[in-house]
């Protein structure tokens, strides 16, 4: 099978126990989903900084990067962005029982691509805002209340009947 661009061969790096090596490369990101809300990558390839320690028994792995998503802003729909700065860690130990194996090494080949997208749908925050204080829509007529102005308001539909009596006059 042909390596894929997403997979990074460890072996490459002919390292010895006890050796390690810095590469730098660049990581396709992949679109994201959250809150039932998509998200894509912008932009969508950002460059990598990924430690290879070998260890006697496996591999001892750390990637940097700072990816960022865009998409709508969960309270107002407008256009939204969350950035990242990711610092992950991943160890690896062939044969030392599932819990010592990452998820993303198989037979030396690193996933970088679905190690990337899972570090990135972790740390997304819950709430993706257009900014900080974002005051969302209005929930009687749909407005933007960040364009609205702060005087944006409703009053509350007299009830009818005390419509009637305000045409009472008491003189
Ligand atoms: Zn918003
Ligand atoms: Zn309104």
């Amino acid at each position: 099978m042909a390596p894929r661009a997403d997979l990074f061969e460890l072996g490459s790096l002919a390292l010895d126990p006890g050796e390690a090596r810095t590469v730098e490369l660049d990581i396709e990101l992949q679109p994201v989903t959250v809150g039932a809300q998509p998200y894509e990558p912008q932009p969508a390839s950002v460059p990598a900084r990924l430690d290879v320690s070998r260890t006697v028994a496996g591999w001892s792995l750390r990637l940097r990067f700072d990816p960022a998503v865009e998409g709508p802003c969960t309270r107002c729909l407008d256009r939204a962005r969350a950035a990242l700065e990711l610092d992950l860690r991943e160890y690896h130990q062939p044969g030392g029982g599932e819990e010592l194996a990452s998820p993303y090494i198989e037979q030396g080949a690193l996933d970088l691509r679905a190690w990337a997208r899972d570090a990135v749908v972790l740390e997304l925050p819950t709430y993706i805002l257009c900014r900080e204080n974002c005051l969302g829509i209005c929930s009687a007529c749909g407005e933007n209340l960040n364009d609205a102005g702060p005087d944006h308001d409703h009053p509350a539909e007299p009830d009818a009947r005390w419509a009637k009596l305000s045409d009472v006059r008491f003189d």
